[in-house]
């Protein structure tokens, strides 16, 4: 039996960071994909259709939902973002690690259908630094950024369902952890079993 990959959903409050550690993770690590999440939510400056998002209007939103394409899918600060079944699948079929940036409310239906997924939670290192995140990244105007402050809290809230939990205050250590975790279950004895099967008969043959 070949190896499956391994899912990990990352959440965190608008602003703490996912999306820029996940960038850099990916970069270092060529056995790791991200699933590019549907939305509905208007383009940013500098988004491009098809790598941050795929953006889609209500309608187009509503027929994926009634066909059954969303492995999950959640309303979040007014828009709806979900997650494709085909290609999330596809991709752990093959043996490839498959990230999920997705918010809370989709990290528990995603631990439902699959619990054998890997949960992870970024925190910011203050409220101040979080508000000071959003408005850096200048990518929104005020009462957006008001908005996501104001939810922060509440999906802050739901950081002990997750099985790890990193602080990203200095970024690289923040992403040294989050390295660490997808090496320590990669290492994970059944896992290494099965990869090194060869190795061990060799070793062990008399
Ligand atoms: P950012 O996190 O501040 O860059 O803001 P985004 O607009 O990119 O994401 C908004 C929220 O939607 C975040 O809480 C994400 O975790 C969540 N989100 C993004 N994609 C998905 C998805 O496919 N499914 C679900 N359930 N949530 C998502
Ligand atoms: P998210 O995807 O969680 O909304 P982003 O990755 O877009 O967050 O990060 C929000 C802003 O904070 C970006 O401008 C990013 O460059 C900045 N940022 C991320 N991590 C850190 C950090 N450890 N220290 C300072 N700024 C950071
Ligand atoms: P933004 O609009 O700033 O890109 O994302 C806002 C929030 O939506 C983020 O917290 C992000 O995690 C969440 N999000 C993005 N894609 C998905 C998704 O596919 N599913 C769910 N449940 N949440 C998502």
């Amino acid at each position: 039996m070949s190896l499956k990959g391994t899912l990990y959903i990352i959440s965190a409050p608008s602003g703490a960071g996912k999306t820029s550690l996940v960038r850099q993770l990916l970069s270092r690590d060529a056995q790791v994909r991200v699933s590019v999440s549907h939305t509905t939510r208007a383009m940013r400056p500098g988004e491009a259709n098809g790598t941050d998002y795929n953006f889609v209007t209500q309608a187009q939103f509503n027929d994926m939902i009634n066909d059954g394409q969303f492995l999950e899918f959640a309303e979040v600060f007014d828009n709806k973002y979900g997650t494709s079944q085909t290609w999330v699948q596809q991709e752990l079929d093959q043996g490839t690690d498959v990230i999920l940036e997705i918010d809370w409310q989709g990290a528990a239906q995603v631990r439902r259908l699959m619990p054998e997924a890997v949960s992870i939670f970024i925190l910011p290192p203050s409220r101040e630094a979080l508000r000071a995140r959003l408005t850096g990244r200048g990518q929104d105007d005020v009462s957006v950024i008001e908005r996501r402050m104001a939810d922060a809290v509440s999906e802050m809230s739901h950081y002990a369902e997750f099985d790890y939990m990193v602080i990203n205050d200095e970024f690289d250590l923040a992403l040294s952890e989050l390295q660490a975790v997808l090496v320590t279950r990669r290492l994970r004895q059944s896992a290494q079993q099965q990869r090194h099967a060869g190795l061990i008969t060799d070793l062990l043959s008399e």
